[in-house]
């Protein structure tokens, strides 16, 4: 499953945030992230999606994260190696409840 086709307004959204920081290879890589896996973390604020498989310990010195300044909420990207591993996302009702759904 793609993040694309499954929050699409979400994805057009990391889109236009990427863009405003002038990441546009980071931009052009939301179209093809797959839903991996939700975080288990069990925050009920926590809608936190990876888009690869997880790391065993830590990502490792080539992890950066990068806060997107999202309107609503927070998001905050880990990219390694400059690819999109994972997508942090507090605060935001709507999407968690849809991705609970998605991934009980
Ligand atoms: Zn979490």
């Amino acid at each position: 499953m793609l993040v694309s086709e499954a929050f699409p307004e979400l994805s057009e959204e990391l889109r236009e945030l990427l863009r405003d920081k002038g990441e546009t290879e980071l931009a052009e890589q939301i179209s093809v992230l797959k839903l991996v896996d939700r975080c288990r973390c069990g925050d009920d604020f926590c809608a936190t999606m990876y888009t690869q498989a997880q790391p065993v310990a830590c990502y490792g010195p080539d992890h950066r994260a990068m806060d997107l300044d999202a309107d609503k909420g927070m998001i905050i990207l880990d990219v390694v190696k400059d690819k999109i591993v994972c997508i942090e996302i507090l605060h935001r009702g709507e999407i968690r409840m849809k991705l609970l759904a998605m991934l009980p």
